[in-house]
């Protein structure tokens, strides 16, 4: 079995420590899904990003960015490509080069920013890839299994039709470049619902997903939030955003706008979408 240790091979492997103690799990009597809340209820948020401002080399990446995810809802991040929006997900899984940040990240209230990314995984935070990893010689069974504490095939197999694979075919292949981009990304979301983690994030869960395939991510989406997961949809795609609850606009690093999903949806189509300016800074008032 080869590995390739860059980051996603790494939050596969706490993954299959977070098995072990079983921590990080959602916890099904803790579900608060539909209940509505407000950033003022901060000992209610799931998470909280605080005044984040973030630089990589000499560039400013993320500027003052305060954003608070509800529990039990799917949120959107959304923005045009170069916003930030995969930097901000690095960030809050503390992935090595993204640890030195003005300002604070909370989780369940109290502050991660000190931690290493396997305890942050360890709390049940994690992250689908918009490219996910390949892992020559690994069975997409023990790849799906990995982080569940259910080890059956049964189990496995069960994620695996969620996402539209046929376990048949798929549980005795090999993670690797046998199976296109869109089915490990299918592969890697089995292995998120069988987790069971307090907090996903899904970096563009569209890319490189047909249609067909598509609508099983969401209902995919659907079964992990109906399960107590809360859900960060990172997207530019308007067919995504629509699948939230809740909504972010980021540009240049800076949030813009926030709030229900239709706001969002006609801010970005009207506003974003048209917009040829590339990572300037924008000149109008953070809301
Ligand atoms: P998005 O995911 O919204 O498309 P990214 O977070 O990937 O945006 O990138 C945001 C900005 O940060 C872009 O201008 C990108 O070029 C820049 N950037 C990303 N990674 C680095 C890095 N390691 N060093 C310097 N700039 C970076
Ligand atoms: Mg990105």
């Amino acid at each position: 079995m080869s590995f390739n240790l860059d980051s996603s091979t790494r939050i596969f492997l706490i993954r299959i420590s977070l098995e072990i103690s079983g921590s990080g799990r959602v916890s099904r009597n803790k579900k608060t899904g539909g209940v509505n809340m407000s950033d003022e209820n901060r000992d209610k948020n799931l998470l909280d990003i605080d005044q984040v401002t973030l630089y990589l080399g000499r560039k400013q990446i993320l500027s003052n960015l305060s954003m608070s995810f509800w529990p039990g809802h799917i949120h959107a991040v959304v923005g045009p490509n170069g916003a930030g929006k995969s930097t901000l997900a690095s960030t809050i899984m503390g992935l090595s080069g993204y640890g030195e940040f003005e300002g604070d990240i909370r989780f369940q209230g109290t502050s991660i920013k000190k931690l290493t990314t396997d305890e942050r995984a360890r709390l049940g935070i994690t992250l689908a890839w918009q490219e996910p990893a390949r892992f020559e010689g690994l069975s997409v069974k023990t790849f799906i299994i990995a982080g569940s504490a259910d080890k059956s095939d049964e189990k496995a197999a069960w994620a695996l039709e969620v996402v539209g694979l046929d376990p048949g075919e798929y549980l005795p292949r090999s993670v690797d470049q046998t199976l296109s981009g869109g089915e490990r990304k299918r592969v890697e979301l089995a292995s998120i619902l069988v987790m069971e983690p307090a907090l996903v994030m899904m970096d563009e869960p569209d890319s490189g997903i047909d249609v067909d395939a598509l609508n099983k991510i969401f209902l995919a989406i659907r079964r992990l939030k109906e399960n107590g997961t809360t859900v960060l949809l990172i997207t530019h795609s308007q067919t995504v955003l629509e699948k939230a609850d809740h909504a972010f606009l980021l540009c240049c690093g800076q949030l813009v706008e926030k709030g229900e999903v239709d706001k969002i949806m006609t801010y970005f189509g009207d506003n974003c979408l048209p917009c040829d300016h590339k990572n300037q800074p924008l000149k109008e008032a953070v809301s």
